[in-house]
């Protein structure tokens, strides 16, 4: 009688162990493999319009003391370079590109592509405090704005014709960039 009782434990035992492996392997394969999703790149916050949005704040003729013409025309009046006129469109060094009014980290050369646009283009910012996104109506057209995020200096619009992963163009105006190589 005891050693049924003691073999009749040892079966439930068993029984019990065999059940939690099966559950485990069912539970190990219906997880998706490891390293398929492939890097997630940031996507730029709405800009809200609140008056303390911007860390980086000046007067005007502040930043005309602080900018060049050809910055200041861009970043602060949203002016728009010449294609093929200004800087980075053809650049295809290595490195970081940051906002020529506060150097804020906004690109880097992994997500530069080549445009055919005559402005450097990216898929992606380079982080989530690089740029935000407004809505531009101007000259008839409905357009969605990229500004920096750190001074809300105008940069360029971003377009939804881009390459993969994203399937986003970031058409940037190289004069509101500095860019600096890789060391
Ligand atoms: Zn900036």
């Amino acid at each position: 009688m005891r050693f049924s009782l003691l073999f009749l434990l040892i079966s439930v035992l068993s029984l019990n162990s065999a059940c939690s492996q099966k559950h485990d392997v069912a539970a190990a394969s219906a997880r998706p493999a490891r390293g398929a999703a492939g890097p997630t790149y940031p996507k730029p916050q709405p800009v809200t319009g609140k008056p303390d949005e911007f860390a980086v704040r000046h007067t005007d003729a502040e930043w005309k003391k602080l900018l060049t013409p050809d910055q200041y025309y861009i970043l602060r009046e949203q002016g728009t370079e010449r294609p093929f006129t200004g800087k980075y469109h053809d650049n295809h060094a290595a490195g970081t590109y940051y906002c020529a009014a506060d150097h804020n980290l906004l690109f880097t050369s992994d997500t530069k592509f080549e445009s055919g646009t005559g402005w450097p283009s990216f898929f992606a910012p380079a982080a989530a405090t690089s740029v935000k996104v407004a809505s531009d109506n101007s000259f008839g057209m409905s357009r969605d704005e990229i500004v920096c995020a750190k001074c809300g200096g105008h940069l360029g619009h971003v377009f939804d014709d881009g390459p993969q992963p994203t399937g986003q163009r970031f058409c940037m105006d190289g004069n509101a960039l500095v860019f600096e190589k890789k060391k």
